[in-house]
């Protein structure tokens, strides 16, 4: 409790997370209130007369009726400052040891912990003059944050005048005052390396822009046939055992994000203890030093209060805006947002709101979609360009894509990557589904690709989805006539649809070259796999069986050039493109076939 806590009143009803208090003082909706002898943390979420009702983000066991009720005046906020990164959070900010979460504990009742360490020292460095002029999102200076990433401290929005004095350069703490600002109406006030903002408030940005890029993520599947824009909102569906967790950390390691929030809400406390454990270990390919450098994690275990895990997603797309307004590229990974609507559900059941599908509050749909809002690419206050991306794992009990939370998260995302029960069951791994994964592919987004990889991105993307169509009705014919009486065509295009399987949507997490895919690579597999598709109808039209073109030696080659070729060795692409015209040569030859030109591809671009 501190000394600006009000009494609002005591309580009258306990109901798992919720509790309500009859008050005669006038409260505001979202006010931080502390319940309880030991101040449990809460936030007002219905006032009715006099009846308030507040959800509490601490275990309320224990409570009773006439317990007091304390309001802050202030709403549910976030510290934003250095120390974030590498830190975890539970949902509403307050920092767990990893180790205690990891034995199924957590913070005690009652606690108050600043989420950012007030000992820890800064190297802070002065980027702005006394006498500047500076607005929201003016950088004041800068601190090491960790060896990957440079946090700017920024003037927060909302606030503009002129700088009265600012420190030297030299080690600070994080409430330590580092400048004062007069406004224009006069006031001062004073600047730490730290401010606070509402969680459940976007921050606000100068301009929002459009997707002009890719989130590459170096996973051939995704960036050619369902590619992320930089800034947009993806929702990945998948059941147990799907890949979802794997996929993540490929996404965590190797997307072009500078930092990583990953909140997690898991089904069960060994589930995110394992993330725990493992996300901030991984290695991080881009600077040598662990992941947790760049990283940000917010965990929720089912045994952790559900208002928390409510709050959570909120806390974690806050601090990723806050990022983004230091003009970096921030990746904010939801895992998983079905849990995250059960709490939702819980709490509206709690509440005795009038429910809607599957006892989900009517309001899922517009809490869903405020959440994807929150992604978006940005002009920052200052001037810079930042962005949020969000991929948001979901998990259709069932595996039933018709549920509530896909549906609507299907209407809120751009992109929408299925995870496919029956490829995982198959070991086809990242098993992300042709036919049920989508991704709205704007133009500028062609554009990058045509400009900085393959000026013919689109048509080779269009070529191999019809390759992969093709060969799945293929596969339904040869089911139902047998494949033996397909013509020699269709069954060399069924067999291409088995190679473009293994050589190109395969990609082993494990492999150390494989794991990740350059834009170039991606690209260079496949000009070479269509041409193979080409030489092998004309070789076909020419009398030469789909057999013998199956067993020509180069198949093998192609299938492990994904792991054979290493990022630095694309000319050894040209040498397999001769491997394999002279082996389609050699076989037309033998048979006597005219050898009429296939035109070879246009030479690739630099690579981006
Ligand atoms: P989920 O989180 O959906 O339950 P996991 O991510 O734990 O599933 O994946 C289950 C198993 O599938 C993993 O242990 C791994 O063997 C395999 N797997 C998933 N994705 C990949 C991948 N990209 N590469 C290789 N193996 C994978």
């Amino acid at each position: 409790m501190s000394a600006s806590d009000r009494l609002a009143g005591r309580l009258t009803e306990i109901s798992g997370s919720v509790v309500r208090a009859e008050t005669s003082v006038s409260v505001a909706l979202g006010e931080v209130a502390h319940i309880g002898e030991e101040g449990l943390l809460g936030e007002v979420i219905a006032l009715a007369g006099p009846t308030l009702t507040a959800q509490v983000y601490e275990e309320t066991a224990g409570l009773a009726p006439g317990a007091p009720l304390y309001v802050t005046g202030t709403p549910l906020q976030v510290e934003l400052g250095p120390g974030l990164l590498g830190s975890v959070f539970d949902g509403v900010q307050r920092p767990l040891e990893r180790l205690a979460v990891s034995q199924g504990d957590f913070l005690g009742r009652g606690q108050r912990a600043e989420a950012l360490d007030r000992a820890r020292l800064w190297e802070f460095e002065p980027r702005v003059p006394a006498g500047a002029d500076v607005g929201p999102g003016t950088v004041l200076g800068v601190v090491p944050e960790t060896l990957a990433l440079e946090h700017r401290v920024l003037v927060p929005p909302h606030l503009a005048g002129r700088v009265q004095d600012i420190v030297a350069a030299g080690p600070r703490r994080v409430a330590d005052v580092v400048a004062r600002i007069v406004t224009a109406e006069g006031a001062q006030v004073a600047l730490s390396l730290f401010h606070t903002w509402r969680v459940r408030a976007p921050r606000p940005c100068a301009e929002r822009l459009p997707a002009a890029m890719p989130m590459i993520t170096g996973q051939r599947v995704l960036d050619i046939f369902f590619p992320l824009p930089r800034g947009a909102a993806a929702g990945m569906p998948g059941g147990f055992g799907t890949g979802k967790t794997i996929t993540q950390h490929q996404l965590c390691k190797w997307m072009e994000a500078d930092v990583i929030v990953f909140v997690g809400c898991g089904e069960r406390g060994n589930e995110m203890t394992r993330v725990l454990r493992e996300l901030p270990e991984l290695h991080d390919p881009r600077t040598g030093r662990p992941l947790a450098e760049r990283t940000i994690l917010i965990a929720n275990t089912s045994n952790m209060p559900v208002a928390a895990r409510e709050a959570s997603i909120y806390t974690g797309v806050t601090i990723a805006e806050y990022y983004r307004d230091m003009g970096y590229h921030v990746a904010l990974l939801a895992d998983s947002t079905s849990r995250w609507a059960e709490a939702l559900r819980e709490i509206s059941g709690r509440l005795e709101e009038m429910p809607a599908e599957e006892s989900y509050p009517p309001y899922l749909s517009s809490r869903l979609a405020s959440f994807y809002e929150r992604a978006g690419r940005a002009r920052t206050p200052a001037g810079t360009e930042g962005s949020v991306t969000i991929i948001s794992a979901i998990s259709p009990p069932g595996g039933d894509l018709t549920e509530p939370v896909t549906r609507h998260s299907q209407r809120f995302t751009r992109c929408f990557w299925t995870l496919d029960k029956e490829l995982a069951e198959a070991r086809v791994f990242p098993a992300v589904s042709i036919r049920d994964s989508y991704s709205e592919v704007p133009e500028e987004l062609e554009q990058w690709w045509q400009h900085q990889v393959a000026p013919e991105w689109t048509e080779l993307r269009h070529q191999a989805l019809a390759v992969l169509q093709e060969a799945k009705h293929i596969e339904g014919m040869a089911r139902l006539v047998g494949s033996e009486s397909l013509p020699e065509r269709q069954r060399f295009l069924l067999r291409m649809g088995s190679l473009f399987e293994e050589a190109f949507l395969r990609q082993s997490a494990f492999d150390p070259t494989d794991a990740y895919c350059a834009p170039s690579k991606q690209v260079r597999l496949l000009r070479l796999l269509l041409r193979f598709r080409d030489r092998g109808v004309r070789a076909i039209g020419n009398g030469v069986s789909a057999r013998s073109l199956a067993q020509l030696p180069v198949v093998v080659m192609l299938e492990r050039a994904k792991s054979s070729i290493g990022p630095d060795e694309m000319a050894r692409f040209d040498e397999l493109e001769s491997v394999l015209d002279q082996q389609c040569d050699e076989l037309e030859s033998q048979l006597g076939g005219r050898a009429e030109d296939v035109p070879s591809p246009p030479p690739p671009n630099p690579s981006p």
